[in-house]
């Protein structure tokens, strides 16, 4: 069987290996089992000057290597906070106005490509699978053909592609472009992110490997577990304690502007509002851990949510009522689980989002004999494959409001149905599923060598 490598911005830290706990680890764990395989990434560390990087650091934890590079401060803050944070995050979430373009970023993020081909490169071998992950590592590819490589590689981008128009407003977009021509297969989370690109590509005549969807999944199986398990756990119980015979109402996002957070809030006050029989009787909580506190947008983004959860509650609640419970504080994954199962409403409402697998943990932690009702936004990449979700526009509130009004009221026959549809399709593109599927793409392609 070919050796894997696999090549992300972020490595799993060292705590982390033994297990492979974190977001993509936890999606790649299964592909990486019984496969020899490499993880190469930054280290999570940084280096004084402009110098070259120090060689990468190598750890070996069974058949599962890491090889991770310290990178220069300067050349990092613009690789990581600029080009990729500050430029190419709202760009491919379709807010152009939220970008900020510099030249001195956008050199930094070819040259810490560059780095991380420089150093990758001897350590391939002709036969490896490299796959290369996510929007910091577009030119990687590239780079690592210049640097002599032939092995096959692949590229998944994890977030939205956004149509032609809008991504072409990027300055020296057609550089990034030309870079999707060296690798031999493009995976994206949906058709649509698929058609954008392909309408990018065509827009200036690059001739590219056609991007296919290949949508990320999570291990429905044992979050169910870990649900039913939490349900009975402490933290569940003094949530339950605390609610009283009062619905919840539950959302959980990174604090991102991408997430429509502010849109959200806005939308259960509609609630509120529009339907007051709910009042008293349903507490929404929202769980926002914050994110890229650095970053300018970020820290704007906080101040509106700390004055409009304020508000809410201020006009709305009652001596013995908060409306709305708000944490910026993360809580660990498994403690979520038994507060999704507690859950009669899941809440995810993003502007745009690659996937959300907030959406696919709440259907999976759900009681079968008593499930909750997802509200999903329209725009949620998973909103292709939960269409037992009510789906909603999470731009206007009123429509937030009325599905939430719906969904507060909907017979349990119909919350049943529903979710077993919802269910079917986080069953079938499992996190397990999507790495396998891409692999075996990947290794399907010609070898160039
Ligand atoms: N998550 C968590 N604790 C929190 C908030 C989120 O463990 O306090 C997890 C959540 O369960 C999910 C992931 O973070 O597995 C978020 O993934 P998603 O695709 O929804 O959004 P992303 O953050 O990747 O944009």
């Amino acid at each position: 069987m070919a050796r894997l490598v696999i090549v992300s911005n972020r490595v799993p830290a060292p705590r982390e290996r033994g297990n492979l706990a974190g977001g993509l680890a936890v999606a790649l764990r299964d592909a990486i089992r019984g496969r020899e395989t490499m993880w190469f990434g930054w280290s999570g560390g940084t280096v004084g000057g402009d110098d070259e990087p120090p060689a990468p650091g190598i750890t070996t934890v069974g058949q599962l290597t890491f090889a991770t590079l310290d990178l220069p401060e300067k050349l990092f803050r613009g690789y990581y906070e600029g080009f990729s944070n500050g430029m190419l995050w709202p760009l491919l979430h379709s807010r152009m106005g939220l970008a900020e373009f510099r030249r001195t970023d956008l050199e930094a993020y070819y040259a810490v490509n560059e780095a991380f081909a420089r150093a990758l490169a001897p350590l391939l071998r002709p036969d490896d699978l490299v796959w290369v992950h996510d929007y910091q590592l577009i030119p990687l590819g590239a780079a690592l053909r210049r640097a002599g490589v032939t092995a096959r590689i692949g590229f998944f981008l994890h977030v939205p592609f956004p149509a032609s128009a809008l991504f072409l407003a990027l300055p020296q977009a057609d550089r990034l472009l030309r870079d999707f021509a060296a690798y031999d297969l493009v995976g994206v989370q949906v058709p649509e992110d698929a058609d954008h690109l392909t309408e990018s590509l065509d827009a200036i005549g690059i001739d590219a490997p056609t991007a296919r969807a290949f949508p990320i999944g999570i291990n429905p199986k044992s979050f169910a577990t870990t649900a039913r398990k939490a349900e009975t756990g402490s933290d569940a119980d003094r949530l339950r304690q605390s609610l009283g015979d009062r619905a919840l109402i539950i959302g959980v996002d990174r604090l991102d502007y991408s997430k429509g957070i502010p849109h959200r809030f806005r939308g259960f006050a509609q609630l509120l509002k529009r339907f007051p029989e709910h009042r008293n009787h349903v507490t929404m909580i929202q769980i926002a851990p914050v994110s890229r506190g650095d970053v300018a947008q970020y820290r704007a983004l906080r101040k509106e949510l700390d004055e409009l959860a304020g508000r809410i509650n201020g006009e709305n609640a009652e001596f013995d009522w908060v409306p709305l419970r708000y944490l910026t504080r993360a809580v660990p994954r498994n403690t979520l689980a038994g507060f999704y199962r507690k859950a009669r409403i899941g809440l995810v409402t993003p502007l745009r989002d690659g996937m959300n697998l907030v959406a696919k943990e709440y259907v999976a932690a759900q009681e079968p004999a008593d499930p909750g009702a997802l509200v999903l936004s329209r725009f949620a990449g998973a909103a292709i494959e939960l269409d037992g979700a009510v789906l909603v526009n999470p731009y206007d509130p009123d429509e937030t409001a009325e599905a939430l009004h719906h969904a507060l009221r909907m017979p349990l026959e119909e919350r049943q149905e529903r979710w077993r549809r919802m269910m079917d399709a986080v069953e079938t593109n499992t996190a397990s599923a999507w790495a396998r599927n891409f692999v075996s793409a990947l290794e399907d392609r010609p070898a160039r060598g």
